[in-house]
């Protein structure tokens, strides 16, 4: 570390200068790393825990590679990563029309988190990935709106790295926000979010009895359970089927009015979630039969936020972008997940479907944030509305829009154009080349 970086009336040392730098390592930035670095970028992947996966290594099933239609909408490095889980008997694979119920048809993988973490450390290396974990990106390098490289903190102290582009798949646009791109937060007419929840799992559950409970009667049970006071909320899903026998994956836990860019919030928010625990595990045990002798076995390493930022790209994409179905001539990925949008401000889940079951497209631009360049934003944090965020913000779509930043980024630096003026023909050939669907 010869170099330094003057920030704020102090040198920093520079850690690395790399052609791409990608913050997060959840599904987008993960597979961003890996497009990256395959496609010849030097690539510094910067992940704040000491454990790759973001939401997945909570435990939670892959949704969508799958549209209600039947149709594959994603593949390439996503599906390489489920095929490798699935090699590692970490996943049993897509399951079909298994989302949640029939009008909810679709796909879902259910994945061990644990061979998730190695699968991702193992294809990072394979790729020739630099990894930095147990780091916090805490700003961007930003000159005349142009960005060059982003300022980190971890346990040996402020550090810079440069780079020539950008990924920020932080779920939160943190990089993008600190880099002065415009975003948005919540619905239209409150800026209230999604609420977050605390995953947690059940051991030593009779799966076969509680597989079959009726939906509707769980349902009920909620409803009353929640107008009692002793659940959070009525819902007709309240967990998954996950690998091991007798483990399921519990999403019952909810508080509503936090904005989890905010420490205070997250903080008032884990405290909450964890006493809401108790209440969800002993509401099972009492009324839903297969429950009776199960344990709770782990929770979640952090509370899963659903929604914050979203960056303001190039273009929008909206609830009726997805509704209908629509395409896009620069579209880099496909999702064919419908809008699930759970109530920021009560109870409740509000969905609507794709025409026909089938996929929307989605645009390059959405990659793009406006003004600031050399900046690329990948999964949860891209440009949509409240309405399409509800869709585009699970994994697979995720993780697929990751391949297409990472892809990007490496075109970008290889023909030194900013990412915003690569041509989005070119980017798309090249997915397609390497087993992505466009
Ligand atoms: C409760 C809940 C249930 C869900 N259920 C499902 C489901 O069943 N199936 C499904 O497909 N999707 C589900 N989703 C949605 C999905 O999990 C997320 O939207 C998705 O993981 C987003 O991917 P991402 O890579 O953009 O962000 P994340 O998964 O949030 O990953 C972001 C990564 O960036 C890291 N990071 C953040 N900020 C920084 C920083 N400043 N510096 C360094 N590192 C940073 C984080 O530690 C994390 O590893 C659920 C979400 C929630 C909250």
């Amino acid at each position: 570390m010869n170099h330094t970086f003057y920030e704020k009336g102090r040198n920093l040392p520079i850690l690395d200068k790399v052609d791409v730098v990608v913050v997060g390592g959840g599904p987008a930035g993960l597979i961003a790393a890996i497009a990256s670095a395959r496609n010849k970028a030097s690539t510094l992947l910067i992940e704040r825990f000491g454990f790759l996966g973001g939401m997945a290594a909570t435990g939670l099933p892959l949704h969508a590679f799958i549209a209600a239609d039947g149709t594959r909408v994603i593949k390439g490095i996503p599906q390489e990563v489920v095929d490798r889980l699935i090699r590692n008997k970490g996943s049993p694979g897509h399951m079909p029309g298994k989302i949640v119920s029939k009008t909810m048809r679709g796909s879902t993988a259910p994945i061990d988190p644990e061979v998730f973490k190695q699968v991702a450390l193992e294809m990072l290396e394979e790729a020739n990935s630099k990894i930095l974990l147990y780091t916090l990106a805490v700003d961007g390098i930003v000159q005349r709106n142009i960005v060059k490289g982003v300022i980190l903190e971890n346990k040996s102290g402020r550090q810079a790295v440069l780079a020539k582009v950008v990924i920020d798949a932080s779920g939160d646009g943190d990089i993008a926000a600190r880099c002065g791109a415009s975003f948005e937060k919540g619905r239209k007419e409150d800026g209230l979010m999604q609420p977050p929840s605390l995953m947690f799992t059940l051991a030593n559950v009779d799966t076969e009895k509680s597989d079959s409970f009726p939906k509707d009667k769980l349902f009920q049970l909620t409803k009353e359970a929640n107008q009692k006071g002793e659940l959070p909320a009525p819902v007709n899903q309240l967990w998954y089927f996950t690998i091991q026998k007798g483990v399921v994956a519990v999403n019952g836990t909810r508080v509503n009015r936090i904005d989890g860019t905010q420490a205070l919030d997250l903080t008032q928010a884990e405290i909450e979630l964890r006493k809401q625990i108790p209440k969800v595990v002993s509401f099972l045990k009492r009324y839903v039969s297969g429950f009776e002798s199960s344990v709770l076995v782990g929770t979640g390493p952090i509370i899963g936020v659903r929604e914050t930022r979203r960056i303001i790209g190039e273009y929008v994409l909206t609830g009726e972008d997805v509704l209908q179905a629509r395409q896009f001539e620069d579209q880099i990925a496909k999702s064919g997940y419908f809008l699930d949008i759970h109530n920021p401000n009560g109870a409740g889940v509000q969905r609507a479907y794709i025409k026909g079951g089938a996929s929307y497209g989605i645009p390059y631009r959405c990659l793009i944030p406006k003004k600031i360049d050399n900046l690329v934003v990948a999964g949860r944090c891209i440009s949509t509305t409240f309405e399409a965020h509800a869709s585009t913000r699970v994994m697979g779509p995720c993780m697929a829009i990751g391949q297409a930043a990472g892809t990007a980024a490496a075109l970008a630096v290889r023909e030194g154009v900013p990412p915003r003026k690569l041509e989005a023909e070119k980017l798309r050939q090249t997915l397609l080349e390497q087993g992505a669907i466009v």
